[in-house]
């Protein structure tokens, strides 16, 4: 037996007779009903049970925010626009996504580094809140609200000075495009100040995929101590409205890791509440999440268009590849690649028997979608699962590549 350590279970899926089944249809119906492979099917009722179990964690008082980047399909961001109580974009694109799906522009935030004239002039016209990020920013703000004649709702997207431990991807702490220095905060305040701008509050972001509710505990306690610390720093005139402490909430993708456990993150937030109730009477507390709330219900969905040994090794060659699933692949952020899970669609109660690896149709040998794993025999026409893809799929991946057709996107 190999000790290796195996992926978390994927039994957010049920089965029935041996095939997945989501949104509650077995996977072959589902590919029949769409008719074409490959596809990602996301499940409607699996996104709204994880915000349901997670609300019941968290104090009534923290807002919950969907990342629309995580997964911007629109009929998933109509689903999760009354389950949330705002989303946070990061373009133009996402802006009109975001309002197109109901959401007010009230409960709509902006971040990125690199906000376009036209993005901000449209943000201001929408009365969404703005993250700002520069100095530029803030001059450009300044011009959109006299040209309108609109207020310019922003905060600071701060850089802090501490880093969230065991991040998949750091996003703060250092040198890093994104947000302002923590040090350079005092400097940005008074500019937003002169400006006229409507401050409301501070940006948190320091990081992303994290498994350990010890570190996001951390980096949360940190972020409310130094918006406590600059605030001293803010314009007096309005109170702080908001204070986003991010998310970085992680999902288990490769062997080895774990859920993450929100009951102490939820209970750190409650401390932080009562802190707030105290210092910043005005101010909401927000979380950002993205692939925590909807990465786990969606799958990608693959057909097997041969099956080829080379030098012993045994290679199913799928219609889905990198072109369509660039995080499966590796390429999209990880140092060494590892496999995501995956499953034979209609053998989910069988035990693997052989070792394969799972290829794309695409001329590159970056197009590998699972190395060397176990999984029960699969014959041309059977459809190959990947977990763990509703969220980072269609929109991070290079569609175009090698001339293949978009991939389709459904929710069941
Ligand atoms: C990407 C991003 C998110 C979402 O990250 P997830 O890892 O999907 O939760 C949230 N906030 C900001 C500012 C981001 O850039």
């Amino acid at each position: 037996m190999s000790t290796s350590p195996a992926h978390a279970p994927m039994d957010q899926f049920a089965h029935a007779e041996g095939e997945l089944l989501i949104g509650g249809l077995p996977l072959s119906r589902l590919a029949a009903r769409i008719g074409r492979t490959p596809f990602y099917a996301c499940d409607r009722a699996l996104i709204s049970r994880r915000i349901k179990d997670l609300r019941a964690l968290l104090p009534p008082q923290v807002k919950l925010h969907y990342a629309l980047k995580a997964n911007p399909m629109p009929a998933l961001a109509s689903h999760l626009a009354p389950l949330v109580d705002g989303v946070d974009i990061a373009s133009g694109g996402e802006l009109k996504l975001a309002l197109d799906a109901g959401i007010a522009p009230r409960n709509i935030s902006f971040a990125g580094p690199g906000k376009t004239e036209a993005e901000l002039f449209q943000s201001v016209a929408a009365g969404i809140l703005i993250h700002v990020e520069s100095a530029r920013e803030v001059h450009l703000l300044a011009q959109a609200a006299r040209t309108l004649r609109l207020p310019a709702r922003v905060a600071v997207r701060v850089n802090p000075d501490f880093e969230l431990k065991s991040a998949g991807m750091k996003m703060g702490g250092g040198p890093k495009p994104f947000g302002v220095d923590a040090a350079q905060v005092p400097a940005i305040l008074a500019e937003i100040s002169a400006a006229a701008l409507a401050f409301e509050g501070f940006h948190f972001f320091p990081g992303s995929q994290n498994l350990s509710s010890a570190a996001i505990i951390d980096a949360q306690q940190k972020s409310f101590a130094l918006a406590r610390k600059l605030a001293a720093c803010a314009p007096g005139s309005a109170p702080i409205q908001s204070i986003n402490l991010g998310g970085g909430f992680g999902i288990p993708y490769f062997p080895g890791e774990q859920r993450l456990d929100c009951a102490p993150i939820a209970a750190n937030l409650a401390t932080l509440v009562a802190q707030a109730t105290q210092v910043f009477p005005h101010a909401e507390l927000v979380i950002e999440l993205g692939r925590y709330l909807v990465g786990e219900a969606g799958i990608y969905v693959c057909r097997v268009l041969d099956r080829k040994i080379s030098h012993d090794q045994i290679f199913l060659v799928t219609d889905g590849g990198l072109h369509q699933h660039l995080p499966a692949s590796g390429n999209f952020g990880q140092v060494l690649r590892k496999n995501y899970p995956v499953a034979i669609g209609k053998r989910m109660h069988e035990p693997p028997t052989e070792t394969v690896t799972l290829v794309g149709p695409l001329c590159t040998p970056l197009d590998v979608l699972a190395q060397r794993i176990q999984l029960p025999h699969a014959e041309t026409g059977d459809l190959v699962v990947i977990f763990q893809s509703g969220a980072y799929g269609a929109t991070a991946s290079p569609q175009a590549f090698l001339g293949h057709p978009p991939v389709t996107e459904v929710l069941v």
